[in-house]
């Protein structure tokens, strides 16, 4: 049982302990505060745990050194940014010899090819087009899937990520209406125009949802990821499937996260058939890239309605994306680093990470549970795994995630920010997962009756 009135005084503790940790990172932010807004050049970097961010010197593999010189294990590892571990040999080579070759060229090479043809290999899908982020890879998606049906409204279920795609951050009322998310700021319309929310494993709302035929694609991921793991039930993709087919809505699916679960994500191992598949992340080991590929019948109906504007669509693609660089870096990453190999090795690696956290668990007996994702693992405060976004929202303890996430971080650990995440690389070895799992225990034991 967790003692709130520890949890509190461990808390401060830990700051504390963070502000001495960490003079230099301190030194920088504040300094970094005169040029970039609150202080990073980035948002999201000031929602990590302390004062602060920690800012980085070096990584290499599964480790990264701070500029106070401490050095972490990195369970994170840039929330799958680097899935691949930071700066694997072959991508580094690759991308080293195409910058010399040249970078950006608004024209294909060779790699383009290469890189299609394994995508087709292992999602199924036929044809491919490339961004610069898993983001615009579900925007442009979304842009066909309208043009092609000739309807507006878009589907997500409650509680999703996609990426910052402004239909998406809408959220599930009680009364079954659709309001903008909490936090999402400036949105374009209002996502009650554009956007329908139904709960995830519902297959009553969804069909609810569908009959109007006014959707022009459902979005989701396989398996939600982004409110800790929250599987499908049994045939719920299968009717997922029928409902779209029926009621003529392109069906994308954004394997951006779980593709860390195979070569091809759930697509490849639960033979799903989607109309398009959506990634990014660590497809090119961190150089910035999304993919979207198309079945056959999706992308001729696309490239018709993209041929008669003029041979160009507007509003899809960038100057940078799918350039040299990117098609190098992407072609290494498959072909050298993603294998199945590197599957098979990390998936026991998160077998034994979770392995680890249930000991804990058992130990102090602890409501929670664990899940596994391939390569991804997720502990969450739920004695049961959740089934539905609004499920897992429940779930969440502010206080104890910041504390855990501090107090891990300050021992030289780090988990995912805003869930308790850990993902395994080629180059996380045995015994980081049993510092984690050792430090995990030393401090949820502070905090127990
Ligand atoms: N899809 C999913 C499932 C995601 O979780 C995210 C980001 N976490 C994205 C897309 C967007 O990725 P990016 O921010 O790199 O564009």
């Amino acid at each position: 049982m967790i003692n709130r009135e520890k949890l509190k005084i461990k808390f401060e503790e830990e700051m504390k302990m963070f502000d001495s940790l960490h003079p230099a990172s301190k030194k920088m932010f504040d300094k970094a505060k005169e040029s970039l807004l609150q202080g990073v050049p980035l948002n999201w970097m000031v929602r990590w745990m302390g004062e602060f961010p920690i800012f980085v010197e070096k990584a290499e593999g599964a480790h990264f050194t701070d500029v106070d010189g401490i050095e972490y294990v990195d369970f994170c590892l840039g929330d799958t940014g680097s899935l691949v571990g930071h700066g694997p040999k072959a991508a580094k080579d690759a991308i080293l010899n195409q910058f010399e070759k040249g970078a950006s060229f608004m024209l294909p090479t060779e790699d383009a090819i290469w890189v299609g043809a394994e995508l087709k290999r292992r999602f199924k899908m036929k044809f491919w087009q490339f961004s610069t982020s898993a983001t615009d890879a579900n925007r442009f998606a979304l842009r066909l899937a309208r043009r092609v049906t000739g309807r507006s409204k878009v589907l997500v279920f409650n509680w999703c990520y996609h990426g910052t795609v402004d239909e998406s951050i809408a959220s599930l009322n009680p009364d079954g209406s659709v309001s903008p998310r909490k936090g999402n700021i400036g949105f374009p319309v209002d996502p009650s125009i554009t956007t329908k929310v139904v709960e995830w494993n519902d297959p009553k709302a969804l069909e609810e949802a569908l009959k109007d035929e006014d959707v022009a694609a459902v979005l989701c991921e396989p398996v939600m990821t982004n409110v800790g793991v929250v599987l499908p039930d049994p045939g719920f993709h299968d009717i997922l499937r029928k409902l779209t087919k029926k009621h003529g809505t392109v069906l994308i699916i954004d394997e951006t996260h779980t593709m860390c679960a195979s070569i091809g994500g759930f697509t490849y191992l639960d033979d799903l058939e989607p109309d398009v598949v959506t990634l990014g992340k660590f497809v090119a080991s961190g150089i910035p890239a999304g993919a979207y590929g198309m079945s056959e019948e999706f992308g001729k109906r696309a490239v018709i309605e993209i041929e008669s504007e003029f041979g160009v669509a507007k509003g899809i693609g960038g100057t940078l994306a799918a350039n040299a660089l990117t098609m190098a870096a992407i072609r290494a990453t498959l072909g050298e680093i993603l294998t199945e190999e590197f599957y098979v090795r990390n998936m026991a690696l998160a077998e034994k990470f979770n392995k680890g956290v249930q000991s804990v668990i058992d130990e102090f007996e602890l409501p929670w549970s664990t899940t596994q994702l391939g390569c991804r693992t997720e502990y969450v405060f739920s004695k049961t795994p959740t089934r539905t976004g609004t499920e897992a929202i429940e779930a969440k303890d502010n206080d104890l995630d910041w504390y855990l996430h501090l107090a891990c971080l300050n021992r030289g650990v780090i988990m995912t920010p805003f869930h308790n995440m850990a993902l395994m690389t080629t180059a996380t070895t045995q015994e980081d997962v049993d510092k984690h799992t050792h430090v995990l225990r030393e401090v949820v034991k502070s905090i127990v009756d």
